[in-house]
């Protein structure tokens, strides 16, 4: 009898509370060709929300992951999601695009920030170049997609909440990853969380972070064909024992887009598994 307790589903129509609707709210999602930011942008579709990505990817293809999801999104869940080919870099670029989403949909309601890269160089090794390109799209790229977005929902007198991805390795130094400035960028994502909270809640608009641990996506895939013993050293450094996956991000995007998190602002949501060192 007792046990009925445990195993009893959710009925197939059940709703989400009403907090964590994102209906007709329109949200960008930088770095939503694939990965994270993809993943992230299928569940603010079925939370309701119109999502516009803007990714440096050549325009998604007939089959790809990003058509099935526009095509989930127009078809079963009655919305949409727009793509939109652009470099975070380009400030001009990104005000002009993000500018005229606003002016098209009438309303500005989110951001994610996922648009970042990763690149192993021992530290004697890396040269200035490649510091600034992981600097300028990880930390200036991620500023400049929030100031526009933020720009646009001060310009409409619209509360809103910006998403900034960050990841662990903003907090600890990753034995046997090689990745300096990638660190260092993703500390700086997390204080540039906190400082546009600072700036803009008068505003009503919420910055918060959320900090990942190791997830297996094309980002990763690279780093465990190089280093095999990887595969095991990684999940071995958390208290769950393993690697996290896409699409245990997607709730804690909804949470900090939706008004269930309307007193959270310049917090950092950690999400790695319980990462710790022996
Ligand atoms: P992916 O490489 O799979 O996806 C990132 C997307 O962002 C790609 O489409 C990439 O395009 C795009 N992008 C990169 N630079 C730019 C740019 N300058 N302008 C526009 N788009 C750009 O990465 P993940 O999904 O794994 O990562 C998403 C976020 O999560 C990143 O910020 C990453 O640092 C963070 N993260 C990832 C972890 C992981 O283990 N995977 C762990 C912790 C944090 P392109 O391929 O052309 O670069």
């Amino acid at each position: 009898q007792g046990s009925k307790l445990y195993t009893a589903q959710p009925a197939a129509t059940s709703t989400l509370l009403p907090e964590f609707s994102l209906k007709d709210r329109v949200i960008v999602v930088s770095g939503g060709g694939r990965g994270v930011g993809l993943t992230q942008a299928e569940a603010l579709l079925e939370a309701g929300a119109i999502v516009h990505v803007l990714d440096r990817l050549p325009p998604p293809a007939e089959g790809s992951d990003f058509a099935r999801v526009a095509a989930r999104a127009t078809g079963e869940l009655g919305t949409s999601i727009t793509y939109h080919h652009v470099d975070v870099r380009d400030q001009k670029v990104l005000n002009e695009i993000v500018g005229g989403i606003a002016d098209k949909e009438g309303r500005m309601d989110g951001l994610i920030a996922a648009a970042g890269i990763q690149q192993e160089t021992p530290a004697l090794e890396y040269s200035a170049e490649d510091s600034d390109k992981m600097l300028g799209v990880n930390v200036t790229g991620v500023f400049m997609t929030a100031q526009a977005v933020a720009r646009q929902m001060i310009r409409l007198k619209q509360k809103g909440s910006l998403v900034l991805i960050g990841s662990m390795s903003g907090t600890v130094a990753n034995r046997g990853l090689i990745c300096p400035a990638y660190n260092a960028s993703k500390a700086a994502v997390l204080q540039l969380g906190r400082n546009l909270a600072a700036e803009w809640g008068e505003h009503g608009i919420r910055v918060n972070t959320i900090s990942p641990g190791y997830i297996v996506t094309a980002m990763t895939a690279g780093l465990f064909e190089a280093f095999p013993e990887r595969k095991t050293a990684w999940p071995d450094a958390n208290m769950l024992k393993r690697l996290s996956y896409p699409n245990e991000y997607r709730g804690a995007a909804v949470f900090l887009l939706s008004d269930a998190s309307s007193f959270m602002t310049g917090a950092d949501l950690r999400i790695d598994g319980g990462h710790c060192a022996w």
